[in-house]
């Protein structure tokens, strides 16, 4: 059966193809988080409200609210990645093709810094790529080739790759 690709696969598509190949494939993270349907962003009310890890659709999981049109991811990493910066880009892509448009804030708690994200002309060409993409590497019935990176040690699925 085919899955809906989310942000953490998209995020993983940019990290390690093995990863997103594992993780599509193997093992899913549980899911713990209030299901709040598109509707409920739509609400006004909703906005104004701060609300933890929205998971809308099963698709993307988003950290919170602040204020209207402005969704915040939370990332605990030392360093700005491009993965999130294109996992957020599709959470805007998606919101935006159920015809919620919005804008992203990026937090780096460890960094003090935070960084705006917004859909910019030739994204979406770029994450339709991307999701075309990914449908190939998942669907493969062997995951891509092994490469080192300075990730592994840290990966749940080190054991997966190196034992
Ligand atoms: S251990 Fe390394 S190569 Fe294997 S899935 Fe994790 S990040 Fe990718």
């Amino acid at each position: 059966m085919t899955k809906q690709i989310t942000g953490v696969m998209m995020y993983y598509y940019y990290v390690c193809k093995r990863k997103l190949w594992y993780f599509y494939n193997c093992v899913q993270m549980e899911r713990g988080n209030e299901n709040v349907e598109i509707g409920k962003l739509l609400d006004e009310n909703s906005y104004m409200r701060e609300e933890k890890h929205i998971n809308i659709g099963n698709v993307i999981n988003i950290d919170f609210l602040r204020s209207r049109g402005i969704l915040h991811e939370v990332k605990k990493s030392n360093n700005i990645e491009e993965a999130s910066v294109w996992q957020v880009k599709y959470y805007l892509y998606y919101l935006k093709n159920h015809g919620v448009e919005m804008k992203a804030k990026i937090d780096y708690p460890l960094l003090k810094q935070t960084l705006e994200v917004e859909l910019e002309p030739g994204d979406v060409s770029v994450i339709e790529n991307d999701l075309g993409n990914i449908m190939e590497i998942v669907k493969n019935p062997i995951p891509p080739i092994l490469k080192q990176s300075r990730i592994c040690k840290k990966c749940a699925y080190y054991d997966l790759c190196f034992i």
